[in-house]
């Protein structure tokens, strides 16, 4: 087994012991990104110098007898989450030359822990994006069929993280970005909590549900990076000022009287047989283990990914407007004879520097912002946005958590959906409803099914929706699940 497939945990221990170090850990990813990258696609900077020099520092603080969990541990970062002197596009040709001139919050958080940054991974452009179809530098493939997607928008660090690039990779979340590629290529992935790490110097998406988070690949693993990049941070006003918990004694708490919810809206047709059926051997093992379930209904669902669909251009016409040509990034001033005046200059470098999907949301979302329609679309959307919140509060009084599919289908074909923008939102079925909520959660690999055009058996995801700052139940339910099951062990032969 090579020191790149290790879990962090059991990196941690061959650290400790004095059995490894941080440089053949980072160079055994390193080495690993040469070997599978050129056909997985999912890193768009690989800082090989910098890492190799993190690596070292992290030992000797090592030999100075600091012990930190993360100390000398390599991740990956989704390219649109700021990191000092290295480029942060978030995969644009707006911002392709962009260096970043300080750490996002949470970065400096990992340096300060003594993580290597080994590099940055590919995504959809500005995280708009189910699949990584979206990027403008090319999609990213599923290393367990290269002709599929692996899941977006942070498809990049689901597809290095299951490939083994790298120990664990951070990406964002604004409606299911985290999980969907973590279902999809057979990884942990977590969203946390809306308010439980911080935004600041994450390249904003939609500023009300973009939260960071882990890609891992088990969930005691998740619950590590989770503890790190979590809690208050006076630079963004949305952290809240609530108690980190110890998550790992958390972890070892039973399940014993543990109380599952099934939303009945997220058992539906059209959902592939083989993910029911993966879902449905999920339940049963945790029943196994002490856990009661019970059927609940959150009949807002169905309005999620329409609210989701107004509210996220609205916020992303808003976002976008910083990149003028001016202040970051591509500069249209002149082309052959022409110079332009500032109009132009906005106009063209936007017209330029933007993707067919960015542009898409930009004019959903001033049409929606707009005199007149302001009242009828986001008004509208964010008071049912508050009906759908308020209902999953609801059902969550009654049981901890409630258990649902993250995808209604395993991993699709590179192609298959990128020139039907309707369809690829509704890919978002199951995943909008925590994020409009704000509520913490996690999918977990739960096993294979095929997809509907044949081709080989591809991973499942089983999502657990928590509690606002619960996190500490999912990490629970999920590390039980996987000591009793081996679905998070299983590699591509990539
Ligand atoms: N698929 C969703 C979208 O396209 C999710 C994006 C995200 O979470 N960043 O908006």
């Amino acid at each position: 087994m090579g020191l790149n497939e290790l879990t962090i945990l059991e990196a941690n221990k061959l650290l400790a012991e004095g059995k490894t170090t941080s440089v053949d850990l980072t160079k055994a990813c390193l080495n690993r990104i040469k070997e599978v990258d050129k056909k997985v696609k999912a890193c768009l900077t690989v800082c090989e110098k910098e890492a190799l020099r993190e690596a070292k520092f992290a030992d000797e603080r090592r030999k100075n007898g600091e012990t930190d969990g993360l100390l000398g541990i390599p991740y990956l970062a989704k390219d649109n989450i700021l990191t000092r002197g290295v480029k942060t596009t978030a995969a644009s040709k707006i911002l392709e030359d962009y260096i970043a001139p300080y750490d996002a919050t949470i970065i400096k958080k990992l340096r300060k822990a003594g993580a290597v940054l080994l590099g940055k991974t590919n995504m959809d452009e500005f995280a708009h994006g189910a699949s990584t179809e979206n990027s403008a530098f090319g999609p990213t493939h599923n290393p367990w069929d290269l002709a599929r997607v692996p899941g977006g928008s942070s498809g990049g660090s689901g597809a290095a993280v299951a490939a083994d690039m790298c120990l664990f990779a951070l990406g964002t979340d604004t409606g299911g970005s985290i999980r969907y590629p973590a279902a999809f290529c057979g990884v942990t992935g977590l969203k946390p909590t809306y308010g439980r790490g911080s935004r600041f110097g994450l390249i904003a998406m939609t500023s009300s549900t973009d939260v960071p988070g882990p890609l891992t690949k088990t969930v005691e693993d998740a619950a590590i990076v989770q503890r790190f990049i979590s809690g208050v941070d006076k630079n963004d006003a949305t952290t809240v000022p609530e108690a980190v918990p110890d998550y790992h004694e958390e972890l070892h708490k039973d399940l014993d009287g543990i109380k599952i919810g099934l939303p009945k809206e997220y058992f539906i047709a059209g959902t592939d047989q083989g993910v029911t059926e993966a879902i449905d051997r999920a339940i049963d093992v945790l029943k196994k283990m002490g856990a009661k379930f019970k059927h609940v209904s959150l009949p807002s669902t169905k309005y999620g990914i329409p609210v989701y669909y107004i509210i996220t251009p609205c916020e992303i016409s808003s976002n976008l407007a910083r990149f003028d040509g001016i202040k970051y990034g591509l500069s249209v001033e002149k082309e052959k004879n022409n110079s332009y005046n500032l109009f132009d200059i906005y106009a063209k470098s936007r017209g330029q520097g933007f993707g067919p999907e960015a542009k898409r949301r930009i004019m959903l979302g001033t049409y929606a912002l707009s005199a007149g329609y302001y009242d009828a679309y986001y008004l509208q959307a964010q008071k049912v946005r508050t009906k759908i919140k308020e209902e999953m509060d609801e059902a969550l009084k009654e049981v901890d958590c409630l258990l649902t599919p993250t995808s209604p289908h395993p991993a699709f074909k590179l192609g298959e959906q990128s020139a039907d923008p309707l369809k690829m939102y509704l890919e978002d079925i199951f995943v909008t409803g925590a994020s409009l909520a704000g509520l913490p959660a996690i999918s977990i690999p739960c096993g294979f099914a095929k997809p509907h055009d044949g081709g080989h058996e591809m991973p499942v995801g089983l999502q657990i929706i928590g509690r606002r700052f619960g996190e500490s139940i999912l990490f629970r339910l999920g590390a039980h699940y996987q000591k009793a099951t081996d679905w998070h062990k299983k590699k591509s032969n990539i």
